[in-house]
C-alpha cells in the first residue's frame, strides 16, 4: 500500500483545505467587529456575557463585573470572536496608492498611520498632487519637467538653493525638501524629509554657507522635521537664515539665489 499523507485519509483534512483555498473574500458589516462599548475594533482578549453580548478587555476593565447591554453578572473570554477579528483581514486605506497589504482588521489603523504609501502633497499653490512619494517623484519629472537633485549621504555638497521650493533625492530613494523664502532679514531656508508619516525623520543635515571676501561663515545642524505637506511647510521646522548680502539676484523675489553646502546624514535606527 502507498504511504499515505496522514490528513490525506481524513475527510475533515481535505474539507480543510477546501476551504482554506475558497475562503478568500467575504463582505461583512465592519462594525459588528467593534466593541459596542467604546466602538475601537475588537482585538483579542475579547470577552462576553452569558448571553453573548462582547466586550472589548479595557472595556470589560472599566465596566462594573455586569453587562453593558443585559446586566447579567460576568464575562467570559470569547474565543470564537476572537478567531474571527484574527481572520479578518481588509485592504489598506491606501491600496490605491500602491499599497498591496491585507492588514488583520483591528491592526488597520496602526497600520495606515506608518504605511509606506500613505500620501503626500505639494506644498506650492501651482499643483494639487496628492499620492505616494513614488508618484510624487514621478510626478515632479513628467508633469514639471524637473530633475530631482540627487545627494550621497554623510558626503557634503554644494549647490543653489533657489528661492522656492526644489527636491532633493537620495541614495536609496528617500526624497527631501529644500525651501527658500526671501524676508526683509535674508533668505530663510529649510530642510524636510518627505515621508507620508509625520513622525521624527531619521535624518541629519548640516547646512553651510560661507563667504571668504567677507570672513563670514555660517553653520547650522539640525535632526530634519519629516513632513507629507499636507498643511504646507511645517510651522516648527528649523529656519536656516542667509543674510540678504550673500544672496545672488533679489533684484526680483523669484530669483534669489545662495550657494549652500548640503550634508545630509541617516541616522542609525
Ligand atoms: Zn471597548
Ligand atoms: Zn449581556
Ligand atoms: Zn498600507
Ligand atoms: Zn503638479
Amino acid at each position: 500500500m502507498a504511504p499515505q499523507h496522514p490528513e490525506e485519509g481524513e475527510w475533515g483534512g481535505v474539507a480543510k483545505r477546501r476551504k482554506a483555498a475558497t475562503a478568500t473574500d467575504v463582505s461583512m458589516e465592519l462594525d459588528i467587529l467593534d466593541c459596542p462599548v467604546c466602538y475601537h475594533p475588537l482585538r483579542p482578549p475579547i470577552f462576553q456575557c452569558s448571553v453573548g453580548h462582547v466586550a472589548c478587555s479595557s472595556c470589560c476593565a472599566n465596566l462594573p463585573d455586569r453587562c453593558h447591554s443585559c446586566s447579567t453578572t460576568g464575562y467570559n473570554r470569547c474565543y470564537i470572536m476572537e478567531h474571527v477579528v484574527d481572520s479578518t483581514k481588509v485592504p489598506c486605506l491606501y491600496g490605491n496608492l500602491g499599497c498591496t497589504k491585507k492588514i488583520t482588521y483591528y491592526e488597520k489603523e496602526d497600520h495606515e498611520k506608518v504605511c509606506p504609501h500613505g500620501p503626500c502633497f505639494w506644498p506650492e499653490t501651482d499643483c494639487s498632487f496628492c499620492g505616494s512619494t513614488s508618484m510624487l517623484h514621478e510626478h515632479f519629472a513628467s508633469v514639471h519637467m524637473w530633475h530631482c537633485i540627487r545627494l550621497s549621504y554623510n558626503k557634503a555638497f554644494r549647490f543653489r538653493v533657489a528661492q522656492g521650493s526644489t527636491v532633493l533625492e537620495g541614495e536609496d530613494g528617500h526624497l527631501f525638501l529644500v525651501n527658500m523664502v526671501l524676508e526683509p532679514v535674508g533668505g530663510v531656508i529649510s530642510l524636510f524629509s518627505i515621508q507620508p508619516n509625520i513622525t521624527e525623520s531619521n535624518f541629519k543635515c548640516k547646512l553651510a554657507v560661507s563667504c571668504p571676501e567677507m570672513s563670514y561663515s555660517q553653520v547650522s545642524q539640525f535632526q530634519m522635521r519629516s513632513t507629507n505637506l499636507f498643511d504646507g511647510l511645517p510651522k516648527d521646522r528649523f529656519l536656516f537664515v542667509v543674510p540678504k548680502v550673500l544672496l545672488r539676484d533679489t533684484s526680483t523675489n523669484a530669483t534669489a539665489s545662495v550657494s549652500v553646502s548640503v550634508s545630509v546624514t541617516l541616522i542609525p535606527p
